[in-house]
């Protein structure tokens, strides 16, 4: 049993272009982010953005201290905001997302 990813159904040939690992976003390769050992890995940078985040989380996870608490206070307000869909809202929404791009 393998666990190599099947890299033809990733990447479509053709037009250079290639596909998000996470998401399926289609872009040059330019705009994607490459894993060190596994180049063949390519990520959307709004992705890459998102793990990005993840592994701060994470590494909070065993921290202490008053700017791991507002940044935990952040990601609470963070996911009260995409529960309630406010981050889709026509009038504030693209401030939201904007201003997410920001904070932890
Ligand atoms: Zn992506």
């Amino acid at each position: 049993m393998s666990t190599e990813p099947v890299v033809d159904l990733i990447d479509p040939p053709g037009d250079g272009r290639i596909q998000c690992w996470c998401c399926g976003t289609v872009d040059a390769p330019d705009r994607m982010v490459h894993l060190g050992n596994h180049p063949e890995v390519h990520l959307c940078l709004r992705c890459a953005h998102f793990v990005h985040k993840q592994a701060w989380e994470i590494e909070d996870g065993g921290k202490r201290g008053p700017a791991v608490l507002a940044r935990s206070r952040f990601r609470s307000l963070r996911a009260g905001v995409v529960r309630r869909g406010w981050h889709q809202n026509r009038f504030i929404g693209g401030k939201l997302r904007w201003l997410g791009r920001y904070l932890p």
